[in-house]
């Protein structure tokens, strides 16, 4: 419920600008975000991979309305896999990228085109792109457009979400594509038609798709913080061959976790977003756990 009502929160131009204008919220973005700028990705990647940690780094921002903002995010994504390459990281770094911030909604000819620019410069610098699952009325276009890309670059990755009911159709179409697959619960406002709204259904449908994916899939990527989900995935991979699947987790959410899983030789990918856009990522992590909107109320009762 809680959840719910801060996403519909979020959403209020007025909350937006008083959260963002805040310098306090710099404080507070910093433990969710790696920097604003290409240095600070590439610096914090940098780390992570010196951690024994895998990265898979995502430009904030979406939603674009504006061909020229759609141009500047595609070239924000080519100047890093350049940096990445030339800074020796793409071995355990790749880039997400949200389909939104790239045209998404303006045309879908210049958005599949950036999204080909963005997958042929990490195929030349030897790494892959996972394409992002934004709100539901998105599904069908994003699953198309990574249709389209991997007749041409098989190691683009996609997300499913568990809280969407027709997941398992869309599992079974990527598990008959051999798509590296991201399973995560979800994390938009969703009407209840679409969605599984209850906390318990969306966990049953995350077990069910896990179970499908960890039997056939090519290469699971498990993203959650949820110890019931790491544990029974755990489980379900005591069958696969070593390094075929993966867990991920976002920056800033158990780091001690993602150290103790790569500790005992699992990969573990962190998702780690940076630039200046990090308002919507913020309201949904916010969202995600109440804990968090006390973190950051108590930081402003201090600071005021
Ligand atoms: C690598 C990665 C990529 C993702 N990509 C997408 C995507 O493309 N599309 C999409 O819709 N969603 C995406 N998500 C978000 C996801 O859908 C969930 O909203 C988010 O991961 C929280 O769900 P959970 O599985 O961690 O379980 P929850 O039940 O929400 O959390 C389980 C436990 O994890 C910890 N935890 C969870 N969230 C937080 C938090 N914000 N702060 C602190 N602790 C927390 C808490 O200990 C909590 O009890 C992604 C998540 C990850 C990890």
């Amino acid at each position: 419920m809680l959840r719910r009502t801060i996403l519909a929160a979020s959403r209020s131009p007025r909350l937006r600008e008083a959260i963002c204008t805040l310098p306090l919220s710099r404080e507070v973005v910093r433990r969710f975000v790696a920097g604003e700028t290409t240095e600070d990705a590439v610096r914090v990647t940098g780390d992570l991979v010196g951690a024994g940690l895998l990265v898979s780094l995502d430009h904030l921002g979406e939603d674009t309305t504006e061909v020229g903002h759609a141009e500047a995010v595609t070239k924000a994504y080519l100047t890093l896999l350049q940096r990445l390459d030339d800074a020796g990281l793409t071995g355990g770094a790749e880039v997400s990228v949200k389909l939104s911030a790239i045209g998404q909604a303006l045309d879908r000819p210049l958005c599949v085109d950036n999204a080909r620019r963005i997958v042929e410069a990490a195929t030349a610098a030897g790494t892959t792109v996972t394409l992002d699952m934004e709100d539901h009325t998105t599904t069908d276009s994003t699953l198309g457009i990574l249709a389209e890309l991997r007749q041409d670059f098989p190691g683009t990755g996609a997300v499913i979400q568990a809280y969407l009911r027709r997941s398992a159709g869309d599992v079974e179409d990527l598990i008959r594509a051999k798509a590296r697959v991201r399973l995560c619960k979800g994390a938009y406002k969703e009407p209840e038609s679409v969605a599984f709204t209850s906390r318990k259904d969306v966990d049953l449908s995350y077990v069910r798709l896990l179970v499908r994916l960890m039997r056939d899939g090519a290469y699971p990527m498990v993203a959650t913080h949820d110890p019931r989900l790491v544990a029974i995935a755990a489980k379900l991979a005591e069958g696969r061959e070593p390094g075929t699947f993966e867990f991920q987790m976002l920056y800033g959410i158990r780091p001690n976790e993602q150290r103790r899983l790569a500790a005992e030789g699992h990969r573990v990918r962190v998702y780690t977003p940076y630039g200046e856009e990090w308002y919507g990522y913020l309201m949904r992590r916010m969202a995600e756990r109440p804990a968090n909107l006390q973190f950051f109320l108590r930081a402003l009762a201090t600071k005021s």
